[in-house]
């Protein structure tokens, strides 16, 4: 019997799309290698442990749980990435609808939100993401700071919009610096997305 695993979905627009903010380079090791490494992480361990249930051996159950987690977070939070991102001049400037409305309802403003999501991308210790989500039974939006793929997570709140702050996903064309690759980022920030993920909670 085979089961379903994880694929690699296609990226939304060629590795060129996104420059001059992110190069083509960058953006086609961090799909091809790092984005692929999780889809394959995930999978030999589901198969890895159907496997050993079929046989009847044991396997570190501990260690298996612990790297699955972070493989599939991995996987998920990418696959939300090339999402979360679109070229000009799709991408850039700021969210309208019904989205807009509810980020400055429950920021203040605009700027204070995007304040408040780079300094969570900047200030992520070591490994992570910065996302926004959005908590169904308060009906408030939440920024959640996300260490390595699978920390600080807030369970099953939806993703509607996330920055990846894995040194892997800017080191090609910022070297060490988050706040500049961050800086950037903002010029392709896809709204749209965020904003279809938004209504279908509603
Ligand atoms: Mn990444």
């Amino acid at each position: 019997m085979s089961r379903k695993l994880y694929e690699l979905p296609p990226l939304p627009y060629s590795y060129e799309a996104l420059e001059p903010y992110i190069s083509r380079e960058q953006l086609r090791i961090h799909y091809e290698i790092h984005h692929k490494a999780y889809v394959d992480g995930a999978n030999r361990l589901l198969q890895m442990m159907d496997e050993s249930r079929r046989e009847g051996r044991a396997f570190d159950v501990r260690a298996a749980l612990k790297a699955l987690s972070f493989n599939i977070g991995g996987h998920v939070l990418h696959t939300a990435y090339w999402n979360s991102m679109a070229p000009r001049p799709k991408g850039g400037g700021s969210p309208g609808g019904r989205l807009g409305e509810k980020i400055a309802e429950d920021f203040g403003s605009f700027e204070r939100f995007k304040q408040e999501f780079t300094e969570a991308a900047l200030t992520v210790e070591g490994s992570g993401w910065a996302a926004l989500s959005y908590c169904k039974h308060t009906g408030r939006l939440l920024i959640m700071q996300i260490e390595k793929h699978n920390t600080n997570v807030f369970p099953a709140h939806p993703v509607l919009l996330v920055v990846d702050v894995f040194e892997h996903a800017y080191y090609i064309d910022y070297r060490n610096d988050r706040r500049r690759y961050l800086e950037n980022w903002w010029n392709v920030v896809n709204w749209g997305f965020a904003e279809e993920v938004f209504e279908k909670l509603l």
